[in-house]
């Protein structure tokens, strides 16, 4: 059967587009990997959100109609990862979406008229396929000497408590959130020093939500004044030999693990019969309804680079309204 509307990835794009579906009656299906929102099961228990959720400046929920601050105890104003996920999930089963889990797509191809998308659990057909996979696939390491493969260096994906870092020496490279988040987690646990490839701005002092600095600034900025965590500004790091570690400036030093923080990368799923144009992040390009260079094949959510503030879901939820109302005019 060839249905309408495939979407791959039962995240919060995912479910925020399949809602507008279902309320328009639209024959959709979602395709998810794991659970609803695995990537946000992934991450880190007990991490509390950047984006505020209260009446007023809700930069969380998946629409306004559905607030999450409505929830009984979820965190205020800014709610945890479990109260993210519990809010997820309610949105999905209340309203009833059509999510396959456990399915993974792992081929498309475009064919006349829509697709063939191959998943871990068999054939399925569509005429519009629309990507709401995630920038989040791949963890991104930095490109220096001596990183890949090297066994003392991890990704702030595998972090999960600073239990496992007792007593050790630990850099953490990069200055983004979770650099800070996961220094200040270490801080008295392990000797933790962090660098940054460029000089450091602070969200208090330009209001660039790009310059967050995790969940506490002050925090982090008085654990440097403190000198508990040692921070190199502006000194990247230039090559690593096992432990040791060769800073810009020409310091050398060994430490237990490195620890970078170095963000993620979108991951592509494998496309037949079509000309998929990414650019060097790896986001597809796409029209101003999020359609990519493959006809009837749509991005969404984090995926779908409209502008910068897309990373994050106050960003990106006005634009997957937009992805719905271009594939309902043309079915
Ligand atoms: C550490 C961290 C903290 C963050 N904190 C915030 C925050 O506080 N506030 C905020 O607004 N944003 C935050 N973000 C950004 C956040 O990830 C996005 O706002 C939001 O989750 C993006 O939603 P999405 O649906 O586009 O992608 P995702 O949440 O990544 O969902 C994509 C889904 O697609 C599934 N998938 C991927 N590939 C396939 C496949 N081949 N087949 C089937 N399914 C697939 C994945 O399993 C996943 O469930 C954070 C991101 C990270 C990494």
């Amino acid at each position: 059967m060839k249905r309408s509307v495939l979407i791959v990835g039962g995240g919060p794009a995912g479910l925020l587009l399949a809602s507008h579906f279902r309320e328009h009656g639209i024959d959709y299906r979602v395709l998810e990997r794991g659970k609803i929102a695995q990537a946000w099961r992934a991450m880190r228990p007990g991490m509390v959100l950047l984006s505020p959720a209260v009446p007023g400046t809700d930069w969380t929920s998946l629409t306004l109609r559905h607030p999450i601050w409505a929830l009984p105890k979820v965190r205020r104003p800014f709610p945890t990862r479990e109260d993210f996920l519990c809010y997820v999930e309610a949105f999905a089963r209340e309203q009833g979406l059509n999510v396959v889990e456990n399915t993974a797509v792992t081929r498309v191809s475009a064919d006349p008229g829509g697709f063939a998308v191959s998943t871990t659990d068999g054939e399925e057909s569509c005429r519009f396929l629309v990507l709401a996979s995630g920038a989040s696939t791949a963890p991104a390491f930095p490109d220096i000497p001596g990183i890949a493969r090297n066994p003392h260096v991890v990704h702030s994906c595998d972090f999960i408590h600073c239990a496992a870092y007792a007593g050790k020496r630990v850099l953490v490279v990069g200055g983004g959130n979770s650099a800070a988040e996961i220094a200040i987690e270490l801080a008295g646990t392990a000797t933790v020093s962090m660098c940054t490839r460029g000089p450091v701005r602070y969200f208090s002092e330009t209001g660039d939500l790009e310059h967050i600095r995790g969940s506490s600034e002050s925090v982090l900025k008085e654990l440097f004044r403190f000198g508990i965590i040692r921070m190199r500004e502006d000194d990247p790091v230039v090559s690593v030999a096992h432990r040791r570690v060769r800073y810009r400036n020409g310091d050398e030093h060994e430490y237990d693990w490195i620890l970078c923080a170095t963000g993620y990368r979108p991951k592509c799923i494998p496309l037949e019969g079509g000309d998929l144009r990414v650019d060097p992040g790896g986001y597809p390009a796409i029209s101003a309804v999020g359609e990519t260079t493959v006809p009837g094949l749509y991005a969404c959510g984090s995926l779908a680079r409209f502008n910068r503030r897309c990373a994050f879901i106050h960003g990106f939820r006005n634009y997957v309204e937009k992805v719905f109302w271009d594939i309902a005019d043309r079915l």
